[in-house]
């Protein structure tokens, strides 16, 4: 079996690194088709080697943290309004 020694990474606009495609030369229809699709959901693509995927991909943080806060603030003001009269 040949070890897949590279891979395309697709990098959200804050630099987290959230999808992975290993480049296959098998399927290279399968793999530009996945990429192709980082392309449109406006992701930046590298190309890597796999050991540095492994680093790299840890998902984003920075929209769940913007979640929460909006959340929060939603919670807020529903107190605000139940204090209301
Ligand atoms: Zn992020």
């Amino acid at each position: 079996m040949s070890k897949h020694e590279h891979a395309y990474i697709g990098i959200k606009k804050c630099g987290c690194v959230v999808a992975a495609m290993a480049d296959l030369p098998d399927h290279a229809n399968d793999v530009a088709r996945e990429v192709a699709s980082f392309i449109k959901s406006g992701l930046t693509i590298e190309r890597v080697s796999c050991e540095e995927v492994r680093v790299r991909l840890t998902g984003c943080k920075c929209e769940e943290e913007a979640t929460t806060e909006k959340a929060e603030s939603r919670q807020l003001k529903f107190d605000n309004a139940k204090e209301a009269p």
